[in-house]
């Protein structure tokens, strides 16, 4: 079945980056858990850096826990926790 849709372009990225990762959450592995991810998180948010949107080093696989931590709930910013992989991803800039 061809199925052809919006972002099939992301879809592909988000697959590889998954595998990657080995599907499990980044996030929980710092701290030396294991969880399956479930999403891929932009690490400098795309409405910021657009050009970073397909970049691998850019995107992070999370779990739904800990995706929700990266952004704030009301404004969508990134918070304390995100900023910190923006930092250990990039560093300085
Ligand atoms: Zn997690």
């Amino acid at each position: 079945m061809a199925r052809r849709y919006h972002g099939s372009k992301w879809d592909s990225k988000r697959e590889a980056i998954l595998k990657r990762d080995e599907y499990k959450c980044r996030h929980c592995k710092r701290y030396g858990k294991v969880k399956a991810a479930t999403m891929v998180h932009h690490v400098k948010p795309v409405d910021q850096r657009p050009d970073l949107y397909l970049e691998s080093r850019n995107l992070i696989s999370l779990c739904g826990t800990c995706h929700n931590m990266m952004h704030d709930r009301d404004s969508d910013a990134l918070t304390a926790t995100g900023l910190e992989w923006v930092q250990r991803i990039w560093g300085e800039e």
